[in-house]
């Protein structure tokens, strides 16, 4: 008997329309990101199974129980990525960053890779969109990733968007906050899950991404992130505020935003939203100043981002797809066929901004054009239709005299004129 085959739990398949929300909030990323001189970096999808313990450090959520790690062939430990920027950062160093101008500007799109209970918003294969700045020490760096942050969710049309910032100390002070973390919940230590009880031991800092209601009620009145910061960090906590201020960034602060990722250092930050669930963070980033000398290059401050683009989509109640007008060109008969073809690339020739599609049946202008009406209808061609709807209508008469019928749906008007007046009437359209 043969099974039925479905896409592994965690995944999901993407077909237009969907697919062209995906592309066109990346081609907004594109575009505002390329604006303030970032450009484009594609990684492997799997890097070797070390980058990411070393990276995002042995004891978080994602490299203790979320990495698809498998042996190739050869028996090397891979594993698929579960965030992006460790293999930036790999790739930055094997490419010699040493020798690059500073600042490196970097941006990325891709699926990335963890093993977590699919539920709404949280996926095993869910793709990011991220940013990275690297070689910029000052607070400068960070307000200008969350500047630019604002401006690509701001062309996206979410305008109401907060972010919520922290400072979390570094080296020695780490250490401190680390220690006192602890002291804090071990009076508590019986009543934890096996899960926290590891964290505590292991790493005090990982409890803030536990999901027990007890441990988030008791780190509430745990010690602040803020009481433990250096001179250093202070000021440029301070300092990035007053950047964000006078950029018009929103912000609040929370000492209890710590980040499940190791590698973060001073600033990091959230945006979530409530109307999207439990799973509410629509993306995160901090500074991460430690982590290229940690993989092997020179030391390298950096601070970066990443967007949940799967909730960043669900949330868009703009429809960010290009308006094209949409051409629906009907053969009346198999015998109109090669004129339609005909008609359709010059078409495309005249408006390289319009969608062209020939209905290839050839079973007759009725029905040619009740299917032109139920595109009209489809939701999913809001973008086309809001560019205008038109059928083109070919019979044999228009063959024979050299003619096409245009008929546009929205106001129902018809009009015959000769081939050679489309560049005419509409190549001209599109300039005016
Ligand atoms: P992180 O790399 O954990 O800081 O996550 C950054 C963003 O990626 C989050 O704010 C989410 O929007 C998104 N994200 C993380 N994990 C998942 C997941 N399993 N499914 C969907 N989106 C996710």
């Amino acid at each position: 008997m043969s099974v039925k085959l479905r896409a592994p739990k965690g995944t999901h398949d993407l077909l237009p329309p969907d697919s062209e929300k995906y592309a066109a909030v990346e081609h907004v990323a594109r575009r505002v990101f390329g604006s303030f001189g970032y450009g484009e970096i594609r990684t492997p999808v799997f890097e070797s199974t070390e980058l990411f313990s070393r990276s995002v450090g042995e004891t978080t959520d994602i490299v203790h129980k979320e990495m698809y790690t498998f042996p190739d062939r050869k028996g090397r430990s891979l594993t698929l990525r579960p965030e992006n920027t460790a293999g930036v950062v790999r790739a930055l160093v094997e490419h010699g960053l040493q020798e690059m101008p500073r600042p490196i500007r970097l941006w990325y799109a891709g699926p990335q890779f963890r093993y977590e209970q699919p539920q709404a918003g949280r996926y095993r294969e869910f793709r990011q969109i991220g940013v990275e700045l690297l070689g910029v020490a000052g607070s400068a760096g960070d307000a200008e990733v969350l500047a630019m942050l604002f401006r690509f969710l701001e062309a996206l049309g979410f305008t109401d968007l907060t972010a919520t910032l922290n400072c979390i100390p570094s080296g020695a002070a780490r250490e401190s906050f680390s220690l006192a973390l602890r002291e804090h919940v071990r009076p508590k230590a019986a009543s934890l899950g096996p899960e926290d009880a590891r964290r505590l031991e292991e790493n005090p800092l990982r409890l803030f991404d536990s999901k027990d209601p007890e441990v988030v009620s008791l780190l509430r009145g745990a010690p602040s992130t803020l009481e433990f910061l250096d001179e250093e960090s202070r000021r440029h906590h301070e300092e990035l505020k007053e950047l964000l201020r006078q950029a018009g960034v929103r912000f609040t602060e929370s000492a209890a935003i710590v980040r499940g990722l190791d590698y973060y250092t001073r600033t990091v930050f959230e945006v979530a939203s409530e109307r999207l669930g439990a799973q509410n963070a629509i993306l995160g980033g901090g500074r991460y100043d430690g982590l290229v000398a940690h993989l092997g290059g020179p030391p390298t401050p950096a601070v970066g981002f990443a967007i949940g683009e799967d909730r960043l989509v669900s949330l868009m109640t703009t429809d960010a797809r290009p308006e094209r007008p949409l051409f629906w060109v009907v053969p009346d008969s198999k015998d109109e066929l090669a004129y339609a073809l005909a008609v359709a690339s010059e078409l495309r020739a005249v408006m390289p901004d319009a969608t062209v599609e020939s209905d290839l049946a050839g079973r007759g202008i009725g029905k040619g054009l009740s299917r032109a009406a139920q595109i009209l209808a489809d939701p999913g061609r809001h973008a086309q239709r809001a560019g205008g709807v038109r059928a083109v209508l070919l019979g044999s008469r228009e063959r024979e005299d050299g003619k096409v019928t245009i008929k546009d749906l929205a106001t129902g008007e018809q009009e015959t004129f000769p081939r050679t007046e489309l560049a005419e009437r509409f190549g001209a359209a599109r300039e005016r």
